[in-house]
């Protein structure tokens, strides 16, 4: 891979904001109240119009994101056919979806109806994880991500700092995904939001490039290593130390709720640090 190529990824939160579940860093959990905008299932032209947007400012990757534990036959048959939709009317996208909890008869049927990853996060190290969710395991979460790759889904995993856990928690979540093999992995740096119980980002720049290289040597050179939410906090005005310390690909336009950096804004950091936008995969 020629780290002087930097590869675009954008989310479309197609269904959003309306989740029982009780991750304490999360703004789509209905337990906390933020103040997020919450709908059901996006219109298909609407997703299908901006998919075409994402991809005119050069996204190789496009990441269809529910709220929600996971899965249910409703949401399984709407990923797949905005899945089948994009398919067919945007060329060269890597289609993502990200769905939370699913089983490997979901993930086969998504599969089969044109998405080519699943992005399952594991959020924290094990040890940590009761700290930051109480409603469901850990365990479920690496299940998932196992299951995606055993039904030939490529895997996209990662995690999110800064929520104040510890420097061994960090490495091991990173050795946990690590392990899972995923062909990407997006780091987040957690986004404070005063409805939120986890009240301020814990995380130095510095902790934060010593995350982006321990990443990058334990999953080798030829890995997606994305720079995710948070990435304005940390390394606003000094992106070239994430690029340095091993990121090669960062999320383009907004987040799932929050916003990012205007997309040409990004181009132009890219070219003034001498990057090129990745034009294939497979590059
Ligand atoms: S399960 Fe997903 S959508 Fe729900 S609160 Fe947790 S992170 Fe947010």
């Amino acid at each position: 891979m020629n780290m002087k190529q930097i590869f675009l990824c954008a989310i479309n939160n197609i269904l959003s904001g309306s989740c029982k579940e009780d991750c304490k860093f999360c703004t789509q959990s209905v337990r906390y109240k933020a103040d997020i905008d919450r709908y059901t299932f996006k219109s298909i032209d609407t997703i299908v119009s901006e998919a075409k947007q994402a991809k005119a400012l050069g996204a190789l990757g496009y990441c269809l994101v529910t709220a929600g534990k996971g899965l249910d036959d409703k949401k399984t048959e709407f990923v797949s056919s905005v899945a089948v939709a994009i398919k067919k009317e945007v060329e060269g996208l890597n289609l993502i979806a990200c769905n939370g909890t699913a089983s490997k008869e979901q993930l086969s049927y998504l599969k089969a109806h044109g998405v080519d990853s699943y992005n399952h996060n594991l959020e924290t190290s094990q040890n940590y994880y009761k700290e930051i969710c109480t409603t469901h395991s850990w365990q479920e979460r690496y299940q998932t991500c196992e299951d995606a790759k055993s039904v030939g889904l490529t895997l996209c995993s990662g995690g999110i700092f800064g929520m104040g856990e510890s420097r061994e928690d960090r490495d091991e979540l990173l050795k946990a995904i690590a392990s899972l093999e995923p062909e990407s992995t997006p780091l987040n740096f957690y986004h404070p939001n005063s409805a939120l119980p986890i009240k301020s980002n814990t995380l130095s720049q510095e902790e934060a490039i010593e995350i982006i290289s321990t990443a990058r040597n334990l999953l080798g050179e030829e890995r997606m290593l994305m720079m995710a939410g948070g990435r304005e906090l940390l390394f606003g005005g000094d992106e070239s130390k994430m690029f340095d310390a091993g990121a090669n690909a960062i999320v383009i336009g907004n987040y799932l709720t929050t916003s990012g950096e205007n997309p040409s804004k990004d181009h132009q950091m890219l070219s003034d640090l001498g990057y090129e936008v990745a034009s294939s995969c497979g590059a």
